[in-house]
C-alpha cells in the first residue's frame, strides 16, 4: 500500500521490513483527563491504518500505544485530587478503555505505562547510552539532550537549526539549559514529586524519552516500521524522539512517520487547554451513537482537518442508517438463481474499495465506493435482479468492508446492548421514584427527559416503572 511519510514528504510504497509483521508505535494519551474526540480522531486513524494493514494487506501487527502517566499535568492532577499518581492515572486509563471500546478500536498488542519498572529502566539505559556517546549534559540535577551534537536534528519537521532556535516552542520548564533548543531527558524532582533512580540518578523522565525507549524495548531493533500520532507531535516531540533513539543507537529510528490532522471545533483545534472539548461520553449523552461518531471520523481523509459539528454528526448517522437499511433489505432476499453480473459488480467494488484504502488510507473514497454499490444494488433489487445467492455475495462484501471500517460490527453491538447501562437506568428510576415521593416533580421529569434523550423510554404503571429502548 502507499502511505504518506512525513519524513520524506512523499507518498511511498509501504511494506514491513521483514515482509510479515508491522512493528508500529502510536503515541498515546496523557492520562490526566478523559480523552476528547480530537484525541480519538488520532487514535481512530491509527486504528484504521492498523486494520487496513492487518485485514486487507494481510500483515501481522505488533502495535504499541502508550499511556503517558507521569508529567507535570498528571502530577498536578493527582496532587489536587489527593490520590497517588498511579491511582489517579488509572482512572483515566479506564475511561480511555471504555471510550476506545465504544468507538470500536481494535485492541493493540501492547499498552505500556511510562512508569512501569521495565520502561523506566529502558529510559535510564537509553539516557546512559546517550551520555556515553556524548549527547548529554547535566545541569541543576537534570540531564539534557545537547542538540548541537545531532547535525541532522530537524529532519522530520524540516527545520534547519537556525529556524528551530528562532521559532520553536521551547520546553516550558524552568531548568537551566545551555541552549534554548535543548530538551530535558531526566528531570530533577521537586519535593513531593515521584522520583526514581534507575542508574542515571534520581529524578523522573522527560516526556520525549519514554516513547523512544518503550518503542525500542517493545518493538526491538531499529528502525521500526511505522511511528504515528497527531500532527502537533511532529515538532518537538517526534523530532526529539528521533534524536534520542538515533543518538543512542546510531541507527535510523522509524521508516515511516504517519501523522493525522486536527479535529477542530469552531475553527480551533479541539484541546483541553482551550477548553473546547467533547468526550465520547458527551456525544453519547446527547443521544448519538458511537458508531455514528466512528463513521464521521472515518469520513474525512486523515490528512485534512475535520470540522466537528452536531450537524455533520447527524449526517453521519443518516449515512450509516442508509447502509444498515440497505443490508436489512438484502438480508430479506431468499431463493432464486445467482446472477453472474451481480457477483461481477460486487467483485469490482471490492477491488475499488481495496485500492482506495491502499492509496494512503483514502477512507472517504472507500465510502464512496460503498455508497455507489448501495445505490446500484437498490436499483437491481427494484428490478428484481437480486436473488438469495446474490444477496449472500453482497453481504459477504460488506463484511469484508467492515473489517477495515469497523462501523457495522459496532452498530450490531450497540443494537444488542441498551444505550445506557441497565444498572444506571435502574438507579435513575429509583431516584425518580424518590423525587416524586418528595413531590420534586421537576427533578422526576428531568430524569425521564434525560433518559429519553439517551434513547430510553420510561413507562409507569400500577406495578411500578418499566423501561424500554426507543
Ligand atoms: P496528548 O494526550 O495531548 O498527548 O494527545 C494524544 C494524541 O491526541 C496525540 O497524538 C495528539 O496529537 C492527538 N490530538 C490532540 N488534540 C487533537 C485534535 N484536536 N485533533 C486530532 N488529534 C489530536
Ligand atoms: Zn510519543
Amino acid at each position: 500500500m502507499r502511505l504518506y511519510n512525513t519524513l520524506t514528504r512523499k507518498e511511498e510504497e509501504f511494506r514491513p521490513a521483514d515482509g510479515k509483521t508491522v512493528r508500529m508505535y502510536t503515541c498515546g494519551l496523557t492520562v490526566y483527563a478523559r480523552g476528547h474526540i480530537g484525541n480519538f480522531r488520532t487514535f481512530l486513524v491509527q486504528d484504521l491504518l492498523r486494520r487496513t494493514l492487518r485485514h486487507q494487506e494481510g500483515y501481522a501487527m505488533r502495535h504499541v500505544r502508550n499511556f503517558t502517566d507521569v508529567d507535570d499535568k498528571t502530577i498536578k492532577g493527582a496532587a489536587e485530587a489527593g490520590v497517588p499518581l498511579l491511582e489517579y492515572t488509572q482512572r483515566w486509563i479506564d475511561a480511555f478503555a471504555e471510550d476506545a471500546k465504544a468507538l470500536g478500536l481494535e485492541p493493540v498488542e501492547e499498552s505500556p505505562r511510562a512508569t512501569e519498572d521495565a520502561n523506566l529502566q529502558a529510559m535510564s539505559d537509553m539516557i546512559q547510552a546517550l551520555t556515553r556517546r556524548g549527547h548529554t549534559y547535566e545541569s541543576d540535577g537534570s540531564i539534557y539532550f545537547k542538540i548541537s551534537t545531532m547535525p541532522d536534528y530537524g529532519k522530520l519537521a524540516h527545520l534547519d537549526h537556525e529556524g528551530i532556535q528562532a521559532g520553536a516552542r521551547i520546553d516550558a520548564d524552568t531548568y537551566a539549559k545551555d541552549d534554548a533548543r535543548d530538551f530535558v531527558l531526566w528531570k530533577a524532582t521537586k519535593p513531593g514529586e515521584p522520583t526514581w533512580d534507575k542508574g542515571c540518578g534520581p529524578g523522573r523522565p522527560g516526556w520525549h524519552i519514554e516513547c523512544s525507549a518503550m518503542a525500542l524495548r517493545l518493538l526491538g531493533e531499529p528502525p521500526i516500521d511505522i511511528h504515528g500520532g497527531g500532527i502537533d507531535l511532529v515538532f518537538p516531540h517526534h523530532e526529539n524522539e528521533i534524536a534520542q533513539a538515533e543518538g543512542a543507537t546510531g541507527r535510523p529510528f522509524a521508516r515511516f512517520w504517519v501523522h493525522s490532522e486536527f479535529l477542530n471545533l469552531d475553527h480551533e483545534k479541539m484541546s483541553k487547554s482551550l477548553g473546547n472539548v467533547y468526550t465520547v461520553r458527551d456525544i453519547i449523552d446527547r443521544g448519538f451513537r458511537p458508531s455514528a461518531l466512528r463513521y464521521l471520523l472515518l469520513s474525512v481523509h486523515y490528512r485534512k482537518q475535520l470540522m466537528f459539528s452536531f450537524d455533520i454528526l447527524n449526517q453521519a448517522e443518516a449515512a450509516l442508517t442508509r447502509i444498515s437499511d440497505f443490508l436489512v433489505r438484502v438480508q430479506g432476499i431468499q431463493g432464486g438463481e445467482a446472477h453472474p453480473e451481480i457477483a461481477g459488480r460486487v467483485d469490482a467494488a471490492r477491488e475499488e474499495f481495496r485500492e482506495m484504502m491502499a492509496w494512503d488510507l483514502n477512507a472517504p473514497g472507500a465510502l464512496g465506493v460503498v455508497f455507489e454499490l448501495v445505490r446500484e444494488m437498490h436499483a437491481a433489487m427494484d428490478a428484481g435482479e437480486v436473488s438469495g445467492p446474490d444477496a449472500a455475495v453482497i453481504l459477504s462484501a460488506f463484511e469484508e468492508f467492515d473489517k477495515v471500517l469497523g462501523v457495522l460490527a459496532l452498530r450490531r453491538a450497540e443494537e444488542a446492548a441498551p444505550p445506557v447501562p441497565a444498572e444506571e437506568i435502574e438507579g435513575l428510576i429509583a431516584e425518580r421514584r424518590a423525587a416524586r415521593h418528595a413531590r420534586n416533580f421537576a427533578r422526576a421529569d428531568q430524569i425521564r427527559k434525560d433518559l429519553d434523550a439517551r434513547g430510553i423510554i420510561l413507562e409507569d404503571s400500577a406495578s411500578g416503572t418499566r423501561w424500554k429502548r426507543k
